[in-house]
């Protein structure tokens, strides 16, 4: 407290306007007291808070004599809110912020809403553990779920896969397991025939591609793309169906065809010239090789439909490779080629005799034709604790690298076997492995381009699966 005389050197920090010491003034001389907080100087001329009040003091007669002052030092009061102040104007700025990351996030996330949402495929994106994160609107419109509902579920227990049996593919034959436990971008197409069982209950055939989500070196999870082939599917069937149906017509005309050239070439129309008959052996050997490809393609869209049979019988092997070996003969014997082969143990198996011979003509042909003269072709058949195992060498051309992928494709035919033989189908093998896989058995091959290649084909012990079907391959 301090008493201050009635002209005061007091409050004069400078810091505050004239008005505000005409107020000052005009109020304690009215005899009221004066209360503010302002900015004042010390003797030594820096400036602090003060809270403070100016009492008038005054006389009996009522006159003010002089003023009573009490001062309290608030600077560190001040400083104090001000810092609170300070923080609290942080603190918006940071929630400002916040509100802007949080609007930009949201925008963001629209952004791949959207373009999700354009996908026309289906698209689901699972963690490492196989639970759905992700979901698109057409996977959603497929599969019948709502995202919200299949968020966190396994895929297994969203996306009913079958095969075309209606059998559930089993959990670790399924594109995602692959993805997530290889690393490799694994496509499935409408060749593996997997189908959807939707919510609803359709059921519908997919193209299915899927890929790991991979983050340094590690697989967090993976993305299954896939979209509704019905439409596909519906194309390729009628186009296999018209293949079927032409060369099931071509067939009369062509054997037509063969046997009046077989009676002309006989001499049953009388002597021929030399260069009548040269020239009707050329009409017989293109007509020769248009039945062979006519019934390959018979014989592909049979087993495309799957009307084809297997009935299994006991079948002696070494009749059937005799037999072939035999149709070979002559082309066998024009290049020079030896061919050694050995049985084993194996002597009569369960399998159907035309199917099995329709595989080892395919794969012995091949190396007949595709062994350069002097050449010699293995065969071997030995038992394993599962199956039967068949061995086909051949000292021959070798399939290069870049075609090995591509061997067991419809049509293709690698370019060192085109230059070397121009006449052939590129069906067989394609035919052989469809056969194999309804059957029950297997075939693969190692090779080296220039060093010979070496197939295997195998049987089960127990046999050929049975399969019923309306037509037989030709
Ligand atoms: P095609 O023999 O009529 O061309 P295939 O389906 O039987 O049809 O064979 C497909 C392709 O596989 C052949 O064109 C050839 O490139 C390759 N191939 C098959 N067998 C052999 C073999 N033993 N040696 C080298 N190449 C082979």
């Amino acid at each position: 407290m301090r008493r201050v005389p009635k002209t005061p050197r007091v409050l004069k920090s400078g810091k505050q306007q004239l008005a505000y010491y005409q107020r000052l003034w005009n109020t304690i001389l009215s005899g009221k007291p004066w209360h503010s907080e302002i900015v004042d100087k010390r003797k030594d001329g820096a400036l602090y808070a003060v809270d403070q009040t100016i009492t008038p003091v005054k006389d009996e007669s009522g006159a003010i004599t002089n003023f009573v002052a009490i001062q309290q030092d608030i600077s560190e009061r001040m400083q104090a809110e001000k810092k609170i102040e300070d923080s609290q104007k942080a603190i918006v700025n940071v929630l400002e912020d916040l509100r802007a990351e949080k609007a930009n996030t949201e925008k963001e996330k629209a952004k791949d809403e959207a373009m999700l949402g354009s996908i026309g495929d289906g698209l689901i994106a699972v963690d490492n553990v196989g639970k759905i994160m992700v979901m698109n609107k057409t996977a959603e419109t497929l599969l019948g779920w709502n995202m919200s509902e299949a968020i966190g579920k396994h895929y297994d227990d969203v996306i009913s896969l079958e095969d075309e049996k209606g059998t559930d593919v089993p959990l670790t034959e399924r594109p995602l397991a692959k993805a997530l436990s290889t690393s490799s971008t694994t496509t499935a197409t409408s060749i593996t025939s997997f189908y959807i069982h939707s919510k609803n209950k359709v059921k519908f055939p997919v193209a299915i591609t899927v890929s790991p989500i991979v983050l340094d070196n590690q697989i967090i999870g993976a993305i299954e793309v896939f979209h509704d082939i019905t439409h596909e599917k519906e194309i390729d069937r009628a186009k296999t169906e018209f293949v079927s149906l032409a060369s099931h017509q071509l067939r009369t005309p062509l054997s037509t065809i063969g046997w009046y050239t077989e009676m002309l070439l006989g001499g049953d129309a009388g002597a021929l010239t030399d260069t009548q008959k040269k020239y009707l052996d050329e009409v017989y050997m293109g007509n020769k090789r248009m039945v062979e490809l006519v019934n390959s393609l018979l014989n592909v869209s049979r087993i495309e439909t799957g009307s084809f049979g297997i009935e299994p019988q006991k079948v002696a092997v070494k009749d059937v490779v005799e037999s072939v070996l035999k149709d070979l003969s002559v082309d066998l014997a024009k290049k020079k080629l030896v061919v050694e082969a050995t049985y084993d143990d194996v002597t009569v198996i369960d399998a159907d005799p035309k199917l099995l011979r329709m595989i080892f003509q395919n794969v012995l042909s091949n190396a007949q034709r595709y062994t350069p003269a002097g050449g010699v072709i293995y065969f071997r058949a030995s038992r394993r604790p599962t199956d039967i195992l068949f061995t086909i060498r051949d000292t021959g051309i070798g399939i290069p690298h870049e075609a090995q992928k591509k061997m067991f494709t419809k049509l293709y035919r690698a370019d060192n076997a085109q230059n070397v033989e121009p006449n052939g189908t590129g069906l067989g093998l394609y035919m052989v492995k469809s056969i194999l896989d309804h059957a029950g058995g297997r075939i693969w091959f190692e090779s080296e381009e220039g060093k010979g290649s070496t197939f295997y084909v195998t049987i089960p012990l127990a046999g050929m699966k049975q399969r019923e079907g309306g037509k037989g391959l030709v």
